[in-house]
């Protein structure tokens, strides 16, 4: 018996071969089909039937790949000497109290040296 590739009977009968050969690949599933008929290009047809199959594409899944991180600055990378490479940054007013009444303000001075500690902070009242 001979079938045409695009009929719904024969994407019927390839998806049930399919199951049967429990999920087989397409040389094991166009040897099943020919063993009861004869199908006009069944590569496509399995190949079709195996992409819209969800328990293939289950384990044919790719897991989740994380990206690489970015760069690092090549100051935190290279090797040097301490204190090489310093920065400062500076942060507030920053409203504390002493006392219950009395309210203050300070200023954080914030140093950053690459290597090899990363961060200083040092707290400066006004
Ligand atoms: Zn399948």
């Amino acid at each position: 018996m001979c079938l045409p590739a695009d009929a719904m009977f024969t994407r019927k009968l390839m998806q049930r071969i399919h199951v049967e050969t429990l999920h087989g690949g397409v040389s094991l599933s166009m040897a099943a089909i020919r063993e009861q008929c004869w199908i006009l290009t069944p590569r496509q047809l399995v190949k079709s039937v195996r992409s819209a199959c969800w328990a293939c594409k289950r384990f044919i899944a790719s897991p989740l790949t994380v990206p690489p991180p970015g760069p690092l600055p090549t100051d935190c990378t290279n090797e040097g000497t301490a204190f090489k490479v310093i920065g400062t940054d500076f942060a507030g007013p920053i409203k504390y109290k002493q006392c219950k009444k009395s309210e203050e303000k300070a200023y954080l001075a914030i140093s950053h040296v690459a290597s090899p500690e990363p961060y200083a902070w040092k707290c400066c009242p006004v």
